[in-house]
């Protein structure tokens, strides 16, 4: 059997790895760019380690990662985020995020009382009996909740600080998210840490791993620019072949697939996710020559609704000997405004107000940069997961293919659903190639 699989970023890699240990099976793997990794591609300049999507991994110890790790034999290390040093900016105030129960007595966020009624949300999040999952979002459980304002503010920025997004955004994801979402996530002894190295240390074992299986190969730099069925095969075409394969995975964002498929017989079944949104963000990364603060991992600004974590505090293999790492990130709005000026003009005042961040906490930050990359738009997840939306199946009834990556269903949210959409995408074509 002959599985073709497009994309080489985690979801298509992990797919790959999976598949590549199936007796009776072959495959190539193609991936368009000249890297593998796609947006958890890892590059190096002036000795500073930067991601084009970052590599923290929220709760560890239950994450599809470490299933991965034990599954595929992964070696790598991981660190906390020191949670003492998770900090939330409001008004003109700093506090510590209520992260744990002893960052929850310490926290201005909520007086005494909502602290509380928090702790008892938690508790019940935890034990699964909590109402939100009954919620058709999380708008409509604060609605109806009776909370403070306090602890409604907490709650949506905590899922703009875990779903990258803004608060309106927030208010529209599903309440059965929610639930499932932080039931792993407060059960997680190891909430925020890093892969020590970036995502290269994961996404180069897995690319090892193919390479070594004996009838899988890698097409770098041949990206997929037709389809078509063809004697009970698949006919796939880049610019350098064209070959018949049995079974084709697409580990792409769910736009390109809708891309790659238009005109062909099966464009009509993708018709339902043609209009979901993704989520962008600004990021707003710098290297620099030297530490010039170090008061946190991770500050929190609530109030424009952006964020700065020290990557470099957790992950000092990141960074030249004495150097410092931040990564800014601006969670934006849907392109609401009503023209592109309007547009830049919003993306230039978030710029403005990171700086602002940069030069509130990190004083002297300009006369330090030795690397810098700004991105005013970057997608984090290529279906945002709110109502409204449609993430995509590992199949879809009447269609022939599978389809892996962050906007697919599977576990968890970013990377997460990557990895586990792949290891799905492989684990039931492994049941069909076995019933076959
Ligand atoms: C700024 C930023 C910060 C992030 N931070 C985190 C974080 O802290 N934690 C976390 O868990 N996640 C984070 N993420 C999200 C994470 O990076 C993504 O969820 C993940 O990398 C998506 O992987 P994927 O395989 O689904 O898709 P992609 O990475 O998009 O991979 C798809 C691949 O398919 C290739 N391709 C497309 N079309 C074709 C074709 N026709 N032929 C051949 N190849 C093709 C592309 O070149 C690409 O390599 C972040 C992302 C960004 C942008």
């Amino acid at each position: 059997m002959k599985v073709a699989i497009i994309g080489g970023g985690l979801a298509g890699l992990t797919a790959a790895a999976y598949l590549s240990e199936q007796p009776n099976t072959e495959g190539v793997l193609f991936e368009r760019s000249p890297q593998l990794g796609g947006r958890a591609f890892t590059y190096e300049k002036a000795g500073f380690t930067l991601n084009y999507g970052a590599h923290a991994i929220y709760g560890l110890d239950r994450h599809t990662l470490s299933v991965m790790e034990r599954e595929l034999h992964l070696r790598f290390g991981s660190k906390q985020v020191d949670k003492r040093k998770v900090m939330y900016e409001k008004g003109e105030h700093l506090t510590p995020a209520p992260l744990d129960f002893r960052n929850l007595v310490k926290t201005d966020i909520l007086s005494g009382m909502q602290k509380i009624r928090f702790v008892g949300e938690i508790t019940a999040i935890i034990a699964n009996i909590h109402q939100i999952k009954h919620y058709a979002t999380l708008g409509d459980y604060l609605a109806e909740s009776g909370a403070a304002e306090d602890v409604k503010e907490l709650w949506e920025h905590l899922v703009c600080s875990n779903f990258f997004i803004t608060p309106e955004d927030a208010r529209r994801v599903p309440g059965s998210v929610i639930s499932e979402y932080y039931h792993n996530l407060f059960l997680s002894s190891r909430p925020v840490n890093y892969v020590l190295g970036s995502w290269a240390v994961i996404t180069d074992q897995l690319r090892d791993k193919i390479q070594l299986a004996e009838r899988w190969s890698i097409a770098m730099q041949e990206g997929v620019d037709g389809i078509q069925y063809d004697h009970g095969k698949y006919v796939l075409k880049t610019k350098a072949r064209e070959e018949a394969f049995d079974r084709v995975v697409f580990a792409m964002p769910v736009q390109q697939v809708v891309k790659l498929l238009r005109g062909t017989p099966w464009e009509p079944f993708l018709e339902p996710y043609e209009h979901n949104s993704a989520t962008e963000v600004m990021v707003y990364d710098v290297g620099l020559s030297h530490v010039v603060a170090r008061p946190f991992s991770y500050i929190s600004d609530m109030n424009h609704k952006m964020f700065i974590s020290d990557v470099s505090a957790t992950d000092h293999t990141l960074v030249p000997e004495g150097g410092q790492l931040l990564q800014g990130i601006a969670y934006l709005s849907d392109e609401n405004a009503s023209g592109q000026g309007d547009r830049k003009a919003y993306l230039e005042e978030r710029t403005q107000q990171m700086e602002a961040l940069f030069d509130r906490h990190y004083p002297g930050w300009r006369d330090a940069v030795a690397v810098k990359r700004v991105s005013k738009k970057a997608m984090v997840q290529s279906v945002k997961n709110v109502a409204g939306n449609k993430l995509l199946p590992i199949r879809i009834e009447n269609m022939p293919f599978y389809f892996c990556g962050d906007g697919c269903e599977g576990k968890g949210e970013l990377a997460e659903r990557a990895f586990s959409s792949g290891r799905l995408a492989a684990e039931l074509l492994a049941k069909e190639l076995a019933r076959v």
